[in-house]
């Protein structure tokens, strides 16, 4: 036997692209320039400062920041897409499924009417 229908075609999309979501992160990458610290580095008197790439999110209201290694830049810039599309298909999932149940009060009213 089918299994009831409980969501629409939009929710059912949205569904099935979330079994696919891969590793994601909720935060941004940001590229910022910045001294090293080492006062023995060219960076300390006249530059070119170095480059870095931080991970921010909020936690509890605060910014918090994560530094972002060279070589894993490509690969938290992936997370962070999967991040935004994972909250884009949780506000489709959660509309469809408010979508569904104004469609089921409107048909129980026109079934009985
Ligand atoms: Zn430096």
């Amino acid at each position: 036997m089918p299994r009831p229908l409980t969501t629409n075609d939009q929710g059912k999309r949205a569904l099935e692209r979330l079994r696919k979501i891969k590793p994601f992160v909720q935060a941004s990458l940001t590229l910022t320039k910045k001294r090293c610290g080492n006062p023995r580095c060219r960076c300390a008197q006249e530059g070119p400062l170095h480059e870095v790439a931080l991970l921010t999110w909020k936690e509890e209201n605060r910014t918090r920041t994560l530094y972002v290694p060279m070589q894993l830049r490509p690969e938290v810039e992936r997370w962070v897409q999967e991040g935004k599309l994972l909250k884009r298909l949780v506000a489709e999932v959660s509309q469809a499924q408010r979508e569904f149940l104004t469609s089921k009060k409107k048909s129980r009213k026109s079934n009985k009417g």
